[in-house]
C-alpha cells in the first residue's frame, strides 16, 4: 500500500494537518536521528521518559507514539501499559523503538498492545516507512470511522423519519377513526332522531285524522287537511332519512324470505295506477309468463326500490306515461336475475347530471326542488339498496324526452310461491266491524298516543282499558280476560317484548285461550318485526298509523280470535258461511272504478292463478306441512280481501291462524272448506266477469 494515497488528517477547521508523532526517548542522539527521519512528514513532540510522555498526552493527543523501553523514571513497558489503560489514549498506536532485541522483549511489548516493534539500530528510512505504514492504517481507520459516523447519522435520521412517518400514520388512523365514529354517531343520531320524531308525528297525524271526522266549516276542513297532508309529507321525508342513516350506520339488513314477484307487481300496478290516473297519465306494469312467479329476497326493499323509481317517473312526467317492465335475464333452478326497467316520457335528465344523480341530498336541478319537492335521498337509497342486493342500476335519459332507469337484481328461486308479507296496510279491504263490547287492553306509556288511540276507537263501542307499562299490563292480564291487547314496545319499567313473553307463559300455565297481542311500534328498524313475533306478538302496527289501519287490524284479529283454538289443540270451529255471497259486489265495483280498464286484466290474472294455488294448498295439507300451508294461504288472505271475496277471506284467515301455531290438527274440515271456497270463488268471478269485460 503506498503511503501517498492516504489522505492527511483533517483538522476541525477543515484543513489537512500533519500527523503528530510523540517520540519518547532519553537519548538526545536517538532523538535527533529519528526527528531528522520524520520531520518532513510529521509534527514531532518529544518526551525524555515515560512520566513526561504521560503528561504530554494529557495535553495533546498524538496520532502515533514511538516509545523507547529503557528509560529513567518510568520505562517504556509501564508507560505503554498506562496509556492502554486510559480510555483517552488506549487507541493511540504505539511503536516500540528499542535496543532490546530479545524475542521475549518484543513479545512483551506486543502483548502490552504495541502495534509494531523496531529494533535499534535501524535505518531512518525503515523507521519512516514503518511509521508511515502505521499512519496509513490509522488514516484508513479514521476514514472508515468517519464513514461509519456519517452512516450512523444517516441511519438515525432515517429512523427519526420513519418514527415521524409512523406517528403521522398513527395520527391519520386516529383521525380516520374519529371521523368514522363521528359519521357513525351522525347516522345513529339521525336514525334515533327520525325514529323519535315518528312518535309525536303519530300524535299530529292521529289527531288530524280524528278532527277530519268532526263537523266543521270548509275553511277549517282545509286547514286540518293541510295539517294532515304536511304531516304525511314529513313522514315520507323522515322515513327517507331513517333509511339513509340506517344504511350509513350499517344497520340496515336485508331479509331473505319467499315472496310473490307477480303479487308485488300487481300491487305496484294497483297503487301507481291511482296516482297515474290522478295526473291523467298512462301506466303499464308488464311481464310475461316467463317471469318467475316466486322468489326469495327482501320484498319490502324491492318494493321500495321500484316505488322510488315509479314515484320519480310519475313526479317528473306531465304528459304521456310511465311503464315498469320486469324481465327474467338468467334463470336457473336456484337463481334468477331479474331486470326491472322503469321508463317515463317526462322532463328527462341531462347526461352531465348522471354522476350526481345517485348522490345523497342531491337534486340535479335545484329548480326541480321548488317545483316538485323531494329530499334528493330517494335515488341514493335506491342505489345503495340495489348494491346491497349485489345488483346494478343504470340510467339513460334525454332532456325533454324522458328517462329509463334499469335495475338488475339477483334473487334465489323460491320452492313455494307465496309472499311472507301482505300489502301496505294491514288487511286492506277487510270488513272493519269491531264487535261491540270487545275488551281491549291498551298498553302505552305516551299520553298523546294513548289519547290518539282512544280517540280513534271512540266511535266503536269497545271496552278500552289502559296500562302505562308492561308490568301494570301483566297485573291486569292476570286478573281479567281481554279479547285483544295493543302493546307498545318501548316502555319504562317493563317493555312490550318482555311483557308479552311473560304473558304467553302465563297463558300456557293457565291453559287459557291465546289472546291476540298487536305490537304498536315506532321502530322501523330491521328485525323489529321478527323481534315482535319472537316475543309472542301476533302482528304489528308501525306508528304512525291511520285509524282504518288500527281498526282493520283489531277487526281482523278479533274475527280470528273467534276461530282461535286454545293453546292446547282442539278442533277448529268453522262458522257456517254457505248462505253468504262469495263476492262483496260493492267492494269489487269500487275496485273496478279505481282500476278502470286494468281491472279486468288484474282480476283475470288472479282468477287464472286460483287452480294452481288450490293445488299447491291441497298438496301442503296432504303433506300435513303447517308452515307450507301458512305460506300458501298467507297471500290469499290479502288478495281475497282485495277482491272482496269475503267468505274465502274469513276461511283462509282461520286456516292461516291455525297453521301459524305450527300444527294442522283438527283443521281437516276447515281446509276442505277453503279448497271448496276457492272453487266457488273461481266460478263467482267467472259469473261476475260475464257480460262486463
Ligand atoms: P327526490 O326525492 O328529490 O326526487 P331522488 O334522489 O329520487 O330525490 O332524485 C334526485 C333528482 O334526480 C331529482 O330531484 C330529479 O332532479 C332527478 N330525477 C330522478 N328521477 C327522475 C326522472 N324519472 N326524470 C327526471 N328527473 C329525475
Amino acid at each position: 500500500m503506498e503511503s501517498h494515497s492516504v489522505a492527511m488528517p483533517i483538522e476541525e477547521s477543515g484543513e489537512a494537518r500533519k500527523s503528530i508523532v510523540l517520540l519518547v526517548d532519553d537519548q538526545p542522539e536517538n532523538i535527533d536521528i529519528i526527528r531528522s527521519a520524520l520531520d518532513e512528514h510529521f509534527q514531532i513532540l518529544v518526551a525524555t521518559h515515560g512520566v513526561k510522555a504521560l503528561q504530554v498526552v494529557r495535553r495533546v493527543v498524538p496520532d502515533i507514539i514511538l516509545l523507547d523501553i529503557m528509560m529513567p523514571v518510568m520505562d517504556g513497558y509501564e508507560t505503554c501499559q498506562r496509556m492502554k489503560e486510559d480510555p483517552r489514549t488506549a487507541m493511540i498506536p504505539v511503536i516500540f523503538l528499542t535496543a532490546k532485541t530479545e524475542f521475549e522483549d518484543e513479545a512483551r511489548g506486543l502483548a502490552l498492545g504495541a502495534i509494531d516493534y523496531i529494533r535499534k539500530p535501524s535505518s531512518p528510512q525503515i523507521i519512516l516507512a514503518r511509521v508511515k505504514n502505521i499512519e496509513h492504517l490509522l488514516l484508513a481507520r479514521r476514514a472508515l470511522e468517519l464513514k461509519n459516523h456519517a452512516l450512523e447519522n444517516a441511519r438515525l435520521k432515517a429512523e427519526e423519519a420513519l418514527e415521524r412517518l409512523a406517528e403521522n400514520e398513527r395520527d391519520l388512523h386516529a383521525a380516520m377513526l374519529a371521523a368514522e365514529r363521528a359519521n357513525m354517531a351522525k347516522s345513529e343520531f339521525l336514525a334515533v332522531m327520525s325514529h323519535e320524531i315518528r312518535t309525536p308525528l303519530n300524535g299530529i297525524l292521529g289527531m288530524a285524522e280524528l278532527l277530519m271526522d268532526l263537523e266543521m266549516s270548509d275553511e277549517y276542513r282545509l286547514y286540518v287537511e293541510t295539517i294532515r297532508r304536511s304531516g304525511e309529507n314529513l313522514l315520507v321525508i323522515i322515513n327517507d332519512i331513517l333509511d339513509f342513516s340506517k344504511i350509513e350506520a350499517g344497520r340496515l339488513e336485508l331479509e331473505e324470505i319467499p315472496f310473490s314477484l307477480w303479487g308485488l307487481l300487481d300491487e305496484l300496478q294497483f297503487i301507481f295506477g291511482q296516482v297515474a290516473s290522478s295526473k291523467e297519465l298512462a301506466i303499464r306494469v308488464e311481464h310475461d309468463g316467463l317471469l318467475p312467479r316466486d322468489l326469495i329476497g327482501d320484498p319490502v326493499r324491492v318494493r321500495q326500490i321500484l316505488t322510488n323509481l315509479l314515484s320519480n317517473a310519475l313526479k317528473f312526467t306531465e304528459f304521456g306515461g310511465v311503464s315498469l317492465q320486469a324481465e327474467p335475464l338468467k334463470v336457473s333452478a336456484d337463481h334468477a336475475r331479474i331486470a326491472f326497467v322503469v321508463r317515463d316520457t317526462g322532463i328527462g335528465i341531462s347526461p352531465e347530471n348522471f354522476d350526481r344523480l345517485f348522490d345523497a341530498f342531491s337534486q340535479v336541478d335545484s329548480s326541480t326542488t321548488r317545483k316538485f319537492g323531494g329530499t334528493g335521498l330517494g335515488l341514493s337509497i335506491t342505489n345503495r339498496l340495489v348494491q346491497m342486493m349485489d345488483g346494478e342500476i343504470t340510467v339513460r335519459s334525454q332532456l325533454g324526452s324522458g328517462s329509463t332507469f334499469r335495475v338488475e337484481i339477483p334473487f334465489k328461486m323460491a320452492r313455494s310461491s307465496l309472499p311472507e308479507r301482505e300489502g301496505a296496510a294491514p288487511g286492506d279491504g277487510v270488513p272493519t266491524e269491531i264487535p261491540a263490547n270487545a275488551s281491549i287492553l291498551l298498553v302505552e306509556d305516551d299520553p298523546i298516543n294513548l289519547a290518539v288511540i282512544k280517540g280513534m276507537l271512540q266511535p266503536y263501542r269497545v271496552r278500552l282499558e289502559a296500562a302505562q307499562n308492561g308490568r301494570v299490563a301483566l297485573g291486569k292480564l292476570a286478573k281479567s280476560t281481554f279479547d285483544l291487547v295493543l302493546m307498545d314496545c318501548l316502555m319504562p319499567e317493563m317493555d312490550g317484548y318482555a311483557a308479552c313473553r311473560e304473558f304467553r307463559a302465563m297463558e300456557l300455565t293457565s291453559r287459557a285461550l291465546r289472546t291476540p297481542v298487536i305490537a304498536l311500534t315506532a321502530n322501523a328498524m330491521q328485525g323489529d318485526r321478527e323481534k315482535c313475533l319472537a316475543a309472542g306478538m301476533d302482528d304489528y302496527l308501525s306508528k304512525p298509523f291511520k285509524r282504518h289501519a288500527l281498526v282493520e287490524m283489531i277487526a281482523l284479529w278479533l274475527s280470528q280470535a273467534k276461530c282461535q283454538t286454545a293453546v292446547v289443540t282442539q278442533p277448529v270451529a268453522v262458522e257456517p258461511t254457505c248462505a253468504r255471497e262469495p263476492i262483496d259486489r260493492e267492494k269489487i265495483q269500487e275496485l273496478q272504478e279505481d282500476l278502470g280498464d286494468d281491472f279486468f286484466k288484474v282480476f283475470r290474472t288472479f282468477q287464472t292463478g286460483l287452480p294452481d294455488r288450490s293445488a299447491r294448498l291441497a298438496a301442503a295439507i296432504q303433506a300435513n306441512d303447517a308452515n307450507q300451508v301458512h305460506m300458501e294461504v298467507h297471500s290469499l288472505k290479502s288478495l281475497s280481501a282485495q277482491f272482496g271475496l269475503v267468505v274465502l277471506r274469513e276461511l283462509v284467515v282461520a286456516l292461516d291462524n291455525k297453521a301459524r301455531s305450527g300444527s294442522l290438527e283438527g283443521t281437516a274440515e276447515l281446509a276442505e272448506r277453503v279448497l271448496e271456497e276457492i272453487r266457488t270463488a273461481d266460478m263467482a268471478i267467472s259469473a261476475y266477469l260475464v257480460g262486463r269485460s
